[in-house]
C-alpha cells in the first residue's frame, strides 16, 4: 500500500498570502516595515507585538483557519488522482484543539472522506504520527518538518515552493512549483 502524507496550511490550502502580512493588515501595520521572515513569519511575531498578538488570534479562530482558506490550485485533483491510483491519504496539522472538528469538516469539504486528518496541538511535534505511518510520500512547505521526516523515514519528499522556504536545500528533495508535478513523478 502507497501511503502519502501531506502537510496542510500553505501545503494544500493557503490565504492567498501569508499568515503575517493578513495580520500585518488586521494590525494596521504596513506589510514593507516588516522583516522578511524566514519562516510563517516567526521573527516577525517577536519582533512586532501587535502582528504576533493579532497572529495568535488568528490562529485560534474557526472563521480565519476554517472558512477564509482555499484550496491551493491543483489540490483537490492531486488528492482524487492519487486516491484513485490506490494510495492512503492522510493530513498531518498543527491545529489548536477547538479547531480539530472544524479542520476535519474543512477537509471533507475540499477533498471529500477519503482523507485520514490527523490534528496535533501547536506545541507538539507531528513526528509521531509520522514515523508512524511510514509514508511514501511526504509532501510540506515547512523545511524544518521536512528535514525531520527526510532523516527519519524513506519517504519521498516533496517541498512546496514559497517565499520562505526558498533558500532550502534538502537531500533528495524535489521541490514542486505546482502540486500537479507530484502526479507527474509519482504516476
Ligand atoms: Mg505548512
Amino acid at each position: 500500500m502507497k501511503r502519502a502524507v501531506f502537510d496542510l496550511d500553505h501545503t494544500l490550502i493557503h490565504w492567498g498570502r501569508p499568515f503575517w502580512h493578513i495580520a500585518a493588515d488586521f494590525a494596521d501595520i504596513p506589510v514593507t516595515s516588516l522583516p522578511y521572515p524566514d519562516h510563517y513569519g516567526l521573527d516577525v511575531w517577536d519582533t512586532v507585538p501587535t502582528v504576533k498578538q493579532m497572529m495568535i488570534r488568528m490562529f485560534n479562530s474557526e472563521w480565519f483557519m476554517c472558512q477564509a482558506v482555499k484550496p491551493k490550485i491543483f489540490a483537490p485533483n492531486v488528492i482524487s488522482t492519487l486516491w484513485s491510483a490506490g494510495y492512503e491519504l492522510h493530513i498531518v496539522t498543527a491545529r489548536v484543539k477547538k479547531l480539530k472538528i472544524p479542520t476535519m469538516n474543512l477537509v471533507f469539504r475540499m477533498f471529500g472522506y477519503g482523507v485520514d486528518v490527523h490534528v496535533v496541538e501547536p506545541s507538539e511535534s507531528k513526528m509521531p504520527i509520522i514515523e508512524d505511518l511510514n509514508p511514501t510520500i511526504y509532501v510540506d512547505d515547512n523545511e524544518k518538518d521536512l528535514r525531520v521526516v527526510a532523516a527519519l523515514t524513506d519517504a519521498r519528499v516533496y517541498i512546496v515552493d514559497a517565499p520562505w522556504n526558498r533558500d532550502a536545500s534538502i537531500p533528495h528533495a524535489f521541490r514542486v512549483e505546482w502540486l500537479d508535478q507530484i502526479i507527474q513523478m509519482e504516476l
